[in-house]
C-alpha cells in the first residue's frame, strides 16, 4: 500500500492515456477518493509551472453536478497526484458496450447532463478537448459525471492525444486533423465531440468508424455522416447542427441548449444557469 500525503492508495480503478487512476482513502476521515497519477515527464516543463497551476485553480473553483469534483493536487519529485471525488458507477462507455444504443429519452437525459456540465465550464474559460465516453462516469444514482477535465490541456503535445490508447481519433473534430495554422476553438471542438457521443448513444455505433486510419481521417475531414432512419427528426436535426465540418458554422453548446430537441424534459441542475 502506497501513501500519498494523507491518503492510502490501493487498487487501480482505471487506466487512461496518461497514467492511472487509483482508489485512495483518507487516513483520518476514511473517506474514499480517486487519485489520478501523472508522470511529470509527460507534462511540458513550462506547463507544469504556469498552466497546471492556473488550470488547477480553475478546476478547484468549478462546482457542477455533472463535473467530477477536484479536491486537491499533490506533487512529488516525479509525479503529480490529482485527488478527486470517487465515482462508483463505471464508465458510460461500458454501459453502451453492454446494452447497445439507448432509447431516445435515456440518451437525451445523459446528453443534457453532458452539455450542461461542459457548457458551465466553457463559461469559465475551461475546455475539455478530450471528450469521449471513457471520460464520462456514472455515479450510484446514474448521474453523469465528466472526468479528465481541463487536465487534457496540460498533456504533452496536444496532437499526441489523438494517437494514444485506442489509437484512433473517433471523437476528434475535423479542424484538428486538418491542423490549421490558426489553431482551433476549444468550444467548438467540444461541441463536435458531444455530437459524436450523442450519435453513439442514439445509434449504438460511431458516426465515423473505419479500421484503416487514413480512411477514418478522410471520413472525419469530409464530415459525411449517415443518419439511420431510426433517428427521430428532432434528434437528427440536433446532430446535424453539431457534426458540422466548419467550426464557425457549428453550434456552440449555448445554441445546443436552445434546440427544441434538447429542451424536452430538460431540468437545469445546480450551477448550470
Ligand atoms: P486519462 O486522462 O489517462 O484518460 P482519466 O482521467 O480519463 O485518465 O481516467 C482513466 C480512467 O479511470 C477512466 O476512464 C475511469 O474508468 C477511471 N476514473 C477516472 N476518474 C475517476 C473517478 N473520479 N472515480 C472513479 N473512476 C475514475
Ligand atoms: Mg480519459
Amino acid at each position: 500500500m502506497a501513501k500519498v500525503g494523507p491518503y492510502i492508495v490501493t487498487e487501480t480503478l482505471g487506466t487512461g492515456t496518461f497514467g492511472k487512476v487509483k482508489l485512495a482513502k483518507h487516513k483520518e476521515t476514511n473517506v474514499e477518493y480517486a487519485i489520478k497519477i501523472l508522470d511529470k515527464k509527460d507534462i511540458k516543463e513550462q506547463e507544469l509551472t504556469i498552466n497546471v497551476r492556473r488550470e488547477i485553480a480553475i478546476m478547484k473553483a468549478l462546482n457542477h453536478e455533472n463535473i467530477v469534483n477536484l479536491r486537491e493536487v499533490l506533487s512529488s519529485k516525479h509525479k503529480l497526484y490529482i485527488v478527486m471525488d470517487l465515482v462508483r458507477g463505471g464508465e458510460l462507455f461500458e454501459m453502451i458496450e453492454k446494452k447497445g444504443e439507448l432509447d431516445e429519452k435515456t440518451a437525451r437525459k445523459y446528453f443534457q447532463q453532458l452539455v450542461d456540465g461542459i457548457e458551465y465550464c466553457h463559461r469559465r474559460g475551461v475546455f475539455h478537448r478530450d471528450l469521449k465516453p471513457e471520460n464520462l462516469l456514472l455515479d450510484e444514482n446514474g448521474i453523469l459525471k465528466i472526468t479528465d477535465f481541463g487536465v487534457s490541456s496540460v498533456k504533452k503535445r496536444e496532437g499526441d492525444m489523438l494517437f494514444t490508447a485506442v489509437g484512433t481519433p473517433y471523437y476528434c473534430a475535423p479542424e484538428i486533423l486538418l491542423n490549421s495554422p490558426q489553431g482551433y476553438n476549444g468550444e467548438k471542438v467540444d461541441t463536435w465531440s458531444c455530437g459524436v457521443i450523442l450519435y453513439l448513444l442514439l445509434v449504438g455505433d460511431l458516426p465515423f468508424q473505419h479500421d484503416e486510419m487514413n480512411v477514418l481521417y478522410e471520413m472525419i475531414k469530409q464530415c459525411k455522416v449517415i443518419y439511420p432512419s431510426s433517428l427521430s427528426p428532432g434528434a437528427k436535426d440536433m446532430l446535424s447542427k453539431m457534426l458540422v465540418k466548419e467550426a464557425d458554422k457549428r453550434y456552440t453548446l449555448v445554441d445546443v441548449k436552445m434546440h427544441p430537441w434538447f429542451r424536452v424534459d430538460y431540468v437545469p441542475v445546480n450551477g448550470s444557469s
